[in-house]
């Protein structure tokens, strides 16, 4: 059988309701979704990528057979075109990340036209939802329950506990 495959390129830094919903949605038209994510030491980010993955992991067990989770250290349409697949997939918020991934998408189209984007508007649940607006929810002590499942939610309030201890 000829498999459609797609690679979810993201921080994931924590996974949200909102990464939960397009990965979702994507496995309706894709038959396997390569969730990547990108472990850049640039971004400073709270979790670790192997921290991030485990989280990504429990959050989509129901999708086993069909996700693949891995950290990547490549750019990202490197990434997809040596794991076999065909296209990748982003979500979209607001117009900002419409500017975003224009540009991003124009940029890897150079590097390699025979990968292209797929992109899911946001559900209006989780237009406002990002991985930043959940880590500020939880430096200052907010409910983090209408946002991410509840153990990506205690996770988080622990390492930004630890963060502050350790600042
Ligand atoms: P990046 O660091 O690439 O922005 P993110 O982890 O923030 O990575 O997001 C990965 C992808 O998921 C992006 O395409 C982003 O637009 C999308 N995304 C994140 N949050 C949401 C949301 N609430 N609704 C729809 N798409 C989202």
């Amino acid at each position: 059988m000829n498999m459609k495959i797609a690679v979810y390129p993201g921080s994931f830094d924590p996974i949200t309701f909102g990464h939960i919903d397009i990965a979702q949605r994507a496995l309706k038209v894709f038959d396997k979704l390569i969730i990547i994510v990108s472990d850049n030491p640039h971004k400073n980010a709270l979790f670790t990528a192997k921290e991030r993955v485990a989280l990504i992991e429990k959050c989509l067990v129901a999708y086993k057979d069909s996700i693949e989770i891995h950290i990547s250290h490549k750019l990202t349409v490197h990434e997809t075109a040596s794991l076999g697949a065909t296209h990748m997939v982003r979500g979209l918020r607001a117009v900002t990340d419409f500017e975003y991934e224009f540009q991003l998408t124009h940029a890897n189209r150079v590097l390699d036209r025979t990968i292209d984007s797929v992109f899911f508007m946001t559900d209006n649940k989780y237009s406002f939802l990002s991985s930043n607006t959940v880590k500020e929810i939880a430096m200052f002590g907010g409910a983090l329950k209408e946002f991410v499942p509840d153990f990506v939610a205690e996770e988080t309030l622990e390492k930004v506990k630890k963060k502050k201890d350790y600042l």
